[in-house]
């Protein structure tokens, strides 16, 4: 039985009310872990460490706290197949997908931030002849860092990377569902010599303490990656604390397809896009939108490649989709599938759980699902479903397919498949989501805002603006 212990003051320690939690294998259903069950008593010896680290780590020239964050990236690649491994075991998704997806990217968001952190300048105003104003970027101070279990290392270090180069020390809380690369990060921290209570990860659950976490008062702001409810729940718990608030939530993606499109290209985009990591990405698409001269052929030729993809053993290399990550969001797809149906919707590729022989018999696995002859307003083009589910719409010009695009609460992420240049601006201008991929999909670049409008968040992460997240600005007016 693998026993997860929290990470604090630079130690593995058992939670102090010695509670735990099961952890789950999804692909077998079977129990294969303990994780804590962590109560306030922990999260205040880790507040109390963090406290304790921050004035030496603040002080710290930002080259060397670069150094740290480029040898934590090493150390991941280092462990690339170990840690390949356990995302595989921990959360489902198939281990090549891990090892070229996950935690090189872990990896990277370390890299990234080292160099961010060593290039990080303040502005300077000059009133001539007269006066100056600098502004200075300081350190928070402790923040929390919640990250949800569709992509856990890659999410969980997205956020502690930027709070650690901007100079705070950090109380982490990885999803209770998906924790074991979050704990063997404490290894790595271990490892490299990062000062202890720099980095403090805690589990346990989001209502006990995730929310300890967000009202902390010695927390001053809060970085969170999860659902939209759970990110409402947050924001009105911090409404009356004025922390800073960080809320990258769901999505409910639009894919617009133009006859003009690149056709093959496109069809094989669309469908990574829709059911990569099992559609368990915040950024998956869910709504496609076809234009109606191409749309039979395109729904061919997406129907048959779902046909092709079978869900199989996330710990095989030939493995391109595997388990879906807890029976209880299972029981929640296959619930949408239901809802879609008594709709008027019509199932055409998939729309069943699927039981695999051998090891996976009991585990949780879903076949790649399309529906169609759904309305816009219907719940599976509205809610958030998050797995292997897209809907198929028609349309006839660019204003319906924007309209159609935006008849959604969410506002997280959209692709647009055109050659037509002038349409791919346009509708870039006009969609209402924080980001828009033309003719690509999950193309990233770490210095590029990421986030959404709406229900899909509040504020932006990556790059510069993760670099101002994490810092107060404070501005210094010079008369001479
Ligand atoms: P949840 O909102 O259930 O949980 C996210 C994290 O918050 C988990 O660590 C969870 O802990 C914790 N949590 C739950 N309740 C509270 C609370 N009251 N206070 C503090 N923390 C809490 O989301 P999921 O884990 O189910 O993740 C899926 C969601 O995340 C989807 O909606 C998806 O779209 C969204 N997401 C958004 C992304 C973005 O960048 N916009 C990227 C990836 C995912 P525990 O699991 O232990 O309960």
């Amino acid at each position: 039985m693998d026993i997860i212990a929290n990470f604090i003051d630079g130690q593995y320690q058992a939670p102090l009310q010695g509670q735990y939690i099961d952890n789950i294998e999804p692909a077998t259903g079977q129990v294969y872990g303990k994780i804590p069950d962590s109560s306030n008593e922990d999260l205040e010896l880790a507040i109390a460490s963090a406290n304790k680290a921050l004035p030496a780590w603040r002080a710290l020239a930002s080259e060397e706290r670069a150094d740290y964050l480029l040898a934590i990236a090493h150390e991941i690649d280092r462990r690339l197949e170990a840690l390949a491994l356990a995302e595989a075991i921990d959360n489902g998704k198939p281990v090549g997908l891990a090892r070229t997806v996950d935690i090189p990217r872990a990896a990277s968001n370390f890299k990234f931030f080292a160099h961010a952190c060593s290039q990080f300048s303040s502005q300077s105003h000059a009133v001539a002849g007269s006066a100056i104003n600098y502004t200075l970027r300081q350190p928070i101070g402790v923040v929390g860092c919640i990250s949800p279990w569709n992509l856990p290392l890659y999410l969980f270090t997205w956020k502690i990377a930027p709070a650690l180069a901007a100079g705070n020390c950090v109380i982490a809380k990885p999803s209770e569902i998906t924790p074991k690369t979050a704990a063997l990060l404490g290894e790595i921290c271990q490892k490299v010599g990062l000062p202890a209570g720099v980095l403090n990860i805690i589990h346990g659950t989001g209502k006990n303490i995730g929310q300890a976490i967000c009202q902390h008062s010695e927390i001053k702001a809060i970085s969170f990656t999860g659902g939209t409810i759970t990110g409402a729940a947050i924001a009105q718990l911090l409404a009356a604390k004025f922390k800073k608030l960080s809320l990258e939530l769901g999505g409910k993606n639009p894919a617009l397809i133009f006859a003009d499109c690149d056709f093959d290209n496109t069809v094989e985009q669309v469908f990574r896009a829709s059911f990569a990591n099992q559609g368990q990405i915040c950024l998956c698409a869910s709504r496609l939108y076809i234009e109606r001269s191409i749309y039979a052929k395109f729904k061919q030729a997406l129907v048959a490649k779902a046909k092709k993809l079978r869900p199989s053993d996330p710990l095989l290399e030939t493995t391109a989709m595997g388990a879906i990550v807890s029976k209880s969001h299972l029981e929640k797809v296959l619930g949408y599938i239901e809802s879609a149906k008594a709709q008027g919707g019509t199932v055409i590729a998939g729309g069943k759980q699927v039981t695999l022989i051998g090891r996976c018999q009991q585990g949780y696995f879903i076949e790649p699902t399309i529906i169609e002859n759904l309305n816009n307003d219907a719940v599976c083009n509205q809610e958030e479903i998050f797995g292997p589910v897209i809907t198929l719409q028609a349309f006839d010009n660019d204003e319906q397919a924007l309209t159609l695009a935006n008849d959604s609460h969410y506002g997280l992420a959209a692709t647009i498949w055109t050659n037509h240049l002038a349409r791919a601006h346009y509708l870039a201008e006009n969609i209402n989501t924080g980001i828009v991929w033309v003719n690509c999909w999950l193309l990233r670049d770490l210095r590029t805002p990421f986030g959404g409008m709406n229900n899909s968040g509040l504020g932006r992460e990556g790059g510069l603006e993760a670099m101002h997240f994490f810092t107060e600005s404070k501005n210094v007016c010079i008369k001479y």
